[in-house]
């Protein structure tokens, strides 16, 4: 994978997310990992989205050294080396704080599952990790164990995580798991959701 390139993805997703409400403030973050290079590009720490450079994107390697940029990198940083440490078919994170979401995490409650592509996107209902500071080890050693066969989770407190085997995916769970988490919520208000267990047919 070209730097160019991933730099570029780096901000046109993180503006995107941020368009979108995704992403408020300064908050969120994302990266791609070029696993063959071992070369992590990931947002800045307090940089605005909408002035964001691809010269403003941070490289840093697994183990979190800086290698490029002119940046601290996201205070998250060690979330994002956690997962790609565990798991060699993930290449891109996407962590939001995008509301509707972010509200079952405060109830540290799992998402459930009631719409059928939450099945073929995301592997079921959205479970929801410990609480852990933001920004220490343990928020990524909380979120890996639910990883394995899910395409992403909730952060206790804090937020949502998504992860794909590239940007474009981990950006649309990350879509899916808020558009899961409202609809829900609407349908709690109206009525009694029904919960699905599995693809049923
Ligand atoms: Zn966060």
């Amino acid at each position: 994978m070209e730097a160019g390139k991933s730099k570029q993805q780096v901000v046109d997703f993180s503006k995107r997310a941020f368009e979108r409400k995704l992403f408020a403030g300064t908050s969120g973050n994302l990266s791609v990992y070029d696993r063959e290079k071992d070369r992590i590009y990931i947002t800045p720490s307090s940089v605005r989205y909408e002035t964001m450079q691809p010269a403003d994107v941070m490289v840093i390697d697994l183990a979190g050294k800086v290698l490029e940029g002119p940046h601290k990198p996201s205070s998250e940083w060690r979330l994002h080396t956690a997962v790609y440490a565990v798991y060699p078919q993930i290449g891109a994170l996407v962590h939001t704080h995008s509301p509707f979401a972010t509200a079952f995490a405060v109830n540290r409650e799992e998402i459930p599952a009631t719409l059928i592509e939450m099945f073929f996107f995301l592997g079921g209902s959205i479970p929801c990790a410990p609480y852990a500071c933001p920004g220490t080890a343990e928020v990524g050693a909380y979120a890996v164990p639910l990883l394995e066969d899910k395409g992403g989770c909730l952060l206790a407190n804090h937020g949502v995580l998504a992860v794909g085997k590239d940007m474009e995916q981990a950006y649309i769970r990350a879509e899916y798991i808020e558009d899961a988490a409202k609809i829900y919520s609407i349908a709690k208000l109206v009525g009694t959701p029904a919960i699905l267990s599995a693809l049923e047919e």
